[in-house]
């Protein structure tokens, strides 16, 4: 990447502190100039989406006017050469969702919906002209993402099961079909849809624009996972889209599967966050909850959730900070990803049930900080592929069988 980095030396570099939880010490691992950029998100994280993230979740509600300002921080859109601000790593990009998710892992999804999968789409599928186009107004908030890939009938199995059609007419193409779960589709500027072409049977990428005649996006309701996230039922009739506006480095699944891949990267990194918020919660919570005249956190069997919890942050972070190094090494394969998403997302879990039992009852309450990551854990464990499907791709890996079927 030719990049210019800032004139300030590192050693004037406003370094945040180590997180606690960050036992090992793998912040280290990032440049000084990339800490400076965590150290900006975690105090934007803490100064203006923590206060009002359980408000905002209770209501369903997604505090969308926050996209812009986040985006003015500088780190979405650091993968890309067109709006990268300065020379970074996978292992920062990785950091930054990790710093999102562990304040609010909706928040998280909501700006990693438009920075990951969607600009990821158009990054990797994307021709020049297409990057030109889109990625830096994306990248400064003016414009935000959305990403249509699963389908009422088809969610593990999009590889083969996708129904959307895309037909071509001259320089037009004709969309029909329906998608389910897709965030931020009710507001996006942009949804990258996948359908499935008539003519070659092989799944194609489409820049669809807000407002688009025959596209209509109708929040699903009563969510009780990720509740800030406006997740969406799309419907596609008769929808034109212009030749210009399909991806054209995109000719088939493998070619999505190249984006999925960066993107359960991602994923694994907002699991992480996602435990770790729980567990900060938890400890603080422990020290102040005094029973049979003590606070809980002296007590044995509360030390040892505890102790199982950071051993699981610890262990995830590492395979987090080694899986973006292989990405950024071009030596990361499916499986790779596919072992970390199963692995950390199974670690949350149980963290997040660690966390809220070590709360007692007032640990299902918005109050205590630990029900909102232990309810946002169950979505973030399915979306990606669910655990058995990235179990799946690593048996392959491992056996040379492929159990899907
Ligand atoms: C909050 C949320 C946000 C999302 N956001 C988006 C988005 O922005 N864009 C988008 O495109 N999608 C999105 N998704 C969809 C998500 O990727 C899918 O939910 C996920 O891939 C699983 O698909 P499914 O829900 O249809 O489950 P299914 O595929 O129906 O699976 C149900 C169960 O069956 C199991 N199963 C399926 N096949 C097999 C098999 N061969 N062997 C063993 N077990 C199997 C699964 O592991 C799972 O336990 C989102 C989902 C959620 C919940």
């Amino acid at each position: 990447m030719t990049l210019t980095t800032p004139a300030t030396p590192a050693a004037a570099l406003a370094v945040p502190e180590q997180l606690e939880v960050d036992f090992y010490g793998f912040q280290h691992q990032l440049t000084p100039v990339e800490q400076e950029a965590v150290g900006r998100v975690r105090d934007f994280m803490e100064r203006e989406v923590r206060p009002l993230a359980d408000d905002y979740w209770d209501r369903a509600e997604c505090p969308v006017h926050l996209f812009k300002p986040f985006a003015e921080l500088g780190s979405v859109g650091a993968a890309w050469e067109e709006t990268a601000q300065f020379e970074n790593s996978a292992v920062f990009r990785g950091w930054v969702g990790m710093e999102l998710a562990r304040v609010d892992s909706s928040f998280c999804t909501f700006i990693g919906v438009s920075s990951g999968l969607a600009m990821s789409s158009i990054g990797l599928g994307g021709s020049p002209e297409q990057r030109a186009q889109w990625l830096p107004p994306m990248a400064r908030g003016d414009l935000i993402g959305a990403f249509g890939l699963t389908e009422p009938l088809s969610g593990s199995d999009t590889a083969r099961g996708l129904r959307t059609t895309a037909t071509r007419h001259g320089d037009t193409w004709v969309l029909n079909g329906a998608k389910r779960w897709i965030g931020n589709a009710t507001f996006a500027d942009v949804v990258v849809v996948w359908a499935k072409d008539t003519a070659d049977d092989q799944v194609k990428g489409f820049i669809v624009r807000k407002g688009t005649p025959g596209f209509t996006a109708t929040k699903i309701e009563r969510k009780q996972s990720l509740r800030i996230v406006q997740n969406a039922d799309i419907t596609l009739e008769n929808v034109e889209i212009a030749e210009s506006d399909r991806l054209q480095g995109i000719n088939g699944f493998k070619d999505l599967a190249n984006v999925l891949r960066v993107t359960r990267d991602g994923v694994s990194w907002q699991a992480l966050g996602t435990m770790i918020g729980a567990y900060e919660a938890a400890v603080r919570y422990t020290k102040e909850r005094e029973q049979f005249g003590n606070p809980i956190a002296s007590y044995q069997l509360v030390q040892d959730k505890l102790a199982t919890s950071l051993g699981n942050i610890t262990a995830s972070l590492a395979m987090c900070v080694r899986l973006a190094q292989m990405q950024d090494e071009g030596a990361q394969r499916d499986q790779h990803a596919a072992l970390a998403k199963a692995f950390v997302t199974t670690r949350m879990r149980e963290t997040v049930a660690l966390s809220r039992e070590v709360c007692g009852g007032n640990g299902i309450t918005l109050d205590t900080g630990v029900a909102r990551y232990f309810a946002d854990a169950e979505a973030v464990y399915t979306f990606e592929g669910t655990r058995d499907m990235n179990q799946l791709i690593v048996g392959r890996s491992i056996t040379g069988h492929a159990a899907f079927v």
